[in-house]
């Protein structure tokens, strides 16, 4: 346990709620005792970019870090209101000559970090940030003009050469961390985890709840020999198959390393059966890569990439987007995946980009109306990866889809999905609907529809927008602002 005559360091916990692989805890636990504190942001808890999902993501793992706190001796430092006087008052209280914290790329975070550093340093405290939540940070990889890159491929393979000569290890940050712990009693009483409800949010049992023990358990599961990481190049675009980690509310709310997952990765890649770990290797790259865009070039943040794609010219059909966002525009893959997303907190990637698609090019809706609306239902929600995930789909952002390439959400529902299952499982309307209907119920004949118990109109919606109109329709719009215009290679 701690040592009254030891150097005293907060570390001020954002979305790296865990003990384990944690730079920041590291550095402040070598240079002597340690409190945890974790600040609850009444603006950010009221604003529209916050939703019950991520709300109780993250109240789940604050909960589970203060119960092994607890049972280490030591406390959660809960915080409530203005960053700089909450924290100033308790490194005070606690006669600390420090805060440490782990980086964060959300421009908003940048802004408030630089005010508090400065209100700290004003105060008396020594202050370090520490890249932690990325395997390799924004800054370390460069192409060869020393720009950053725009493009995904030269990214990728920059970044596995550096990988391959420079891995970063997980932190033994928990390693006889029990020494340097304040103890209870000296950090004192603080507030309780709060409940969404506090806050106006409602919660389900749906949602994925986050810990630091789910989340190891989660990565093990999946890269266990037979797991699903090991079927997971020919699993990962099956939405009715349990084919993906389902770690991302984890890595967001930081109750899993990045450093961890990479490492167990390269560890089950190597092993006979392990070569399509490869394909999930590649997804944490890109998070990495989105990362790296965001904080590159934070005006992706409410504005394009692509200067020229300002000049789209969305339609603003408000009742389009309702029925988009409650998952009722006739089209079953992106009403299935709507569904899956307001009553979960989590989407499947591929339907991610399918749903994604066709707001942006289907309905032709500002792509910012559809990053909210998942913003606010993700527990997984994360700036960079949404950004990046909507752009892309928009064909808006660095290294996006080519704007002809418009999904059809029929053959896409038939590639992903052949036999309904998953259509199904989120749509009951469609329960007793044939699967050589279900992809395009209104194909149907009046006899079928009732044999089927399904009339369309009644039962379940006629498809908002008829797909070969949308498709004419998006081409032109985005032909005529993007039709000169590509991302540059960047090699
Ligand atoms: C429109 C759109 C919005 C998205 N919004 C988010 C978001 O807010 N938060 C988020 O974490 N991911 C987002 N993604 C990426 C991806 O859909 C999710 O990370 C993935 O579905 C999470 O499930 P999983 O953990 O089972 O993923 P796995 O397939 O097991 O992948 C492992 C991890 O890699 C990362 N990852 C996977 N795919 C991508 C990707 N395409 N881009 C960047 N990182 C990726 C995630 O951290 C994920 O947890 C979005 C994608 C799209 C197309």
């Amino acid at each position: 346990m701690s040592d009254s005559r030891r150097t005293r360091t907060v570390v001020w916990l954002r979305r790296d709620l865990i003990l384990a692989d944690n730079a920041a805890l590291d550095a402040a636990k070598r240079r002597g005792d340690v409190c945890l504190a974790f600040n609850l942001d009444p603006v950010l808890l009221a604003s529209n970019r916050i939703g019950a999902p991520i709300v109780q993501a993250f109240f789940s793992a604050l909960k589970a870090l203060r119960a092994d706190l607890r049972c280490r001796g030591s406390d959660l430092a809960l915080l409530r209101g203005d960053f700089s006087s909450q924290l100033l008052a308790l490194a005070r209280r606690l006669g600390a000559q420090a805060v440490y914290y782990n980086e964060d790329y959300d421009p908003a975070a940048i802004a408030r970090d630089r005010r508090t550093s400065a209100d700290l340093t004003a105060g008396g405290l020594e202050v370090q940030s520490f890249s932690d939540h990325v395997y390799f940070g924004a800054d370390r990889l460069r192409n060869d003009q020393g720009q950053p890159y725009r493009v995904f491929t030269p990214y990728s393979r920059k970044w596995r050469a550096l990988h391959a000569t420079a891995p970063s290890a997980p932190i033994a940050s928990e390693d006889r961390l029990g020494e340097r712990l304040l103890p209870r009693g000296a950090i004192g009483e603080t507030s309780a985890v709060p409940r969404p409800e506090d806050f106006g949010f409602g919660s389900s049992e749906r949602y994925p709840a986050c810990s630091e023990q789910i989340a190891l358990a989660g990565l093990e599961r999946f890269l266990q020999p037979d797991g699903a990481g090991e079927r997971y190049a020919e699993l990962r675009d099956l939405p009715a198959v349990d084919g993906t980690s389902r770690l991302s509310a984890q890595l967001r709310a930081g109750t899993i390393g990045i450093r961890t997952c990479i490492g167990r990765a390269f560890d089950a890649a190597q092993r006979p059966k392990g070569a399509q770990i490869g394909a999930w290797i590649n997804e944490l790259i890109w998070r990495d890569f989105y990362q790296m865009i965001l904080r590159s070039f934070p005006h992706v943040d409410g504005a394009p990439f692509l200067d020229a794609a300002r000049h789209i010219a969305w339609d603003d059909d408000e009742e389009a987007l309702r029925a988009w966002c409650e998952g009722e525009t006739g089209y079953p893959i992106v009403d299935a995946a709507m569904r899956q997303l307001n009553q979960s907190g989590w989407m499947h990637n591929r339907l991610r980009m399918i749903s994604a698609s066709f707001l942006t090019k289907h309905l032709l809706i500002d792509w910012r109306k559809g990053e909210n609306h998942f913003e606010r239902h993700l527990a997984d929600a994360d700036l960079a990866q949404n950004n990046g995930g909507w752009q892309w789909s928009a064909s808006t952002g660095t290294d996006a889809v080519p704007y002809f390439r418009i999904f059809n959400p029929v053959l896409q529902s038939k590639n992903v999905d052949p036999d309904g299952v998953f259509l199904r499982a989120w749509l009951p309307a469609l329960a007793r609907v044939s699967s050589k209907y279900i992809h395009a119920p209104w194909n149907m004949s009046t006899a079928v529809q009732s044999e089927s118990g399904c009339r369309i109109g009644v039962d379940y919606p006629a498809p908002i927008v008829e797909h070969s109109f949308a498709r004419a329709r998006a081409l032109a719009a985005f032909g005529a602002v993007l039709a000169d215009r590509s991302v540059r290679p960047d090699r």
